[in-house]
């Protein structure tokens, strides 16, 4: 049931959507009047609610990809279809020791711990660390920060904790951070690089056998939504071209 405190998800008659931090005596305003919190707390996910203007409204917990759309930022997060495809290509499960950078917002944080990993993130802007921390409490609650440490260090010139089964670079020179992970990450290790020009992408693949990694791959993930109505189910006119590209490699035993 819904609690006091809780970050909730209201959901309109045409799908538009807005977050409200539940408070016990509290109102918040939407587009069509305002909703009275505590007609909510104690109330099953889905309730349905009216507003003061008589608008319907239902009210759902937030899925990880929804919190991610809706939440604070300062640097560009990745975005949940990468997200996705960055937990399955890296390998990452419970109790994977991961190094993370930079932090930037914290959606690939989340992902992280979400799949059960202890993360190490080196971000060198104490305000994202703050904003990264802050989100990750706010969506997974206290009880993952345990496994989230969160260091103001730059990543290009040295990685001083370890061991790492993974590393994932989301920062614009990922390949200036290999030569660290010697000693760093186990052998077999992976690393997993998200970037976005080709330009980047060719120095990061460039820079992979030199610094003794194998295997490298890289790929693109595309997705398309349908659209549904009465009279039509086809594929939605629009889709995003472009976020990111995603390499992977392993790193080589002694
Ligand atoms: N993956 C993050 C997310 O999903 O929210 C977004 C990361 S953001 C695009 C890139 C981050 O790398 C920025 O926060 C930036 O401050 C940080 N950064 C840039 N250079 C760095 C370095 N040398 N060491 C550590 N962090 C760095």
């Amino acid at each position: 049931r819904f609690r006091d405190g809780e970050r909730v998800l209201l959901i309109d008659e045409r799908r538009r959507s807005q977050f409200i931090d539940l408070g016990q005596g509290k109102k918040s305003s939407t587009h069509h009047g305002s909703i009275v919190h505590d007609e909510l707390i104690g109330q099953l996910p889905g309730f349905r609610l009216f507003s003061s203007k008589g608008k319907a409204f239902r009210a759902v917990r937030p899925t990880m990809a929804e919190a991610i759309a809706g939440m604070p930022r300062g640097a560009q997060v990745i975005y949940p279809k990468d997200l996705g495809q960055i937990l399955m290509m890296a390998d990452i499960g419970q109790g994977s020791r991961v190094l993370e950078s930079g932090v930037g917002s914290g959606a690939l944080s989340m992902a992280l711990l979400n799949a059960g990993a202890i993360v190490t993130g080196y971000e060198i802007r104490q305000d994202f660390a703050n904003r990264a921390w802050n989100n990750v409490q706010s969506y997974l609650g206290p009880s993952a920060l345990s496994r989230y440490t969160v260091k103001i260090a730059d990543a290009y010139t040295a990685i001083e904790d370890g061991p790492f089964d993974r590393v994932v670079l989301d920062l614009p020179e990922p390949w200036r951070v290999l030569e660290h992970l010697h000693g760093k990450l186990v052998p077999g290790g992976i690393v997993l690089a998200y970037q976005t020009s080709v330009g980047q992408l060719e120095q990061f693949r460039s820079s992979l056998n030199v610094n003794g990694f194998f295997l490298g791959e890289t790929l693109e993930v595309f997705v398309r939504e349908w659209y549904h109505s009465s009279s039509a189910l086809r594929p939605d006119h629009r889709m995003v071209a472009h976020t990111g590209f995603l390499t992977k490699a392993r790193i080589l035993g002694d």
